[in-house]
């Protein structure tokens, strides 16, 4: 198997994505496959692709700005980090 990537997979503000779409990442990526099951069969499809996210470091975006003040709580900062495993 090439080791070169087919392609970019882009999502920008990474935590606002559900969970559930972020965990179904983790079988293509490690595999290099992706497999659909549906009732008639399951099929493998070549899902060699470069996966690149953005987010911001905080809700306002503005956390550890050396200019503007954050103006999210520690929770709120916690929560929108936590997110991301
Ligand atoms: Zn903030």
């Amino acid at each position: 198997m090439s080791l070169a990537y087919k392609g970019i997979l882009f999502f920008d503000e990474l935590p606002e994505f559900p969970r559930e779409t972020l965990e179904v990442l983790r079988q293509p990526l490690e595999d290099k496959t992706i497999a659909i099951s549906r009732v008639t069969g399951t099929v493998q499809y070549p899902a060699n692709f470069m996966f690149v996210a953005t987010m911001n470091p905080s809700p306002c975006g503005y956390y550890n700005d050396p200019e503007i003040p954050c103006k999210c709580s520690y929770n709120e900062i916690k929560r929108y980090q936590g997110k991301i495993s």
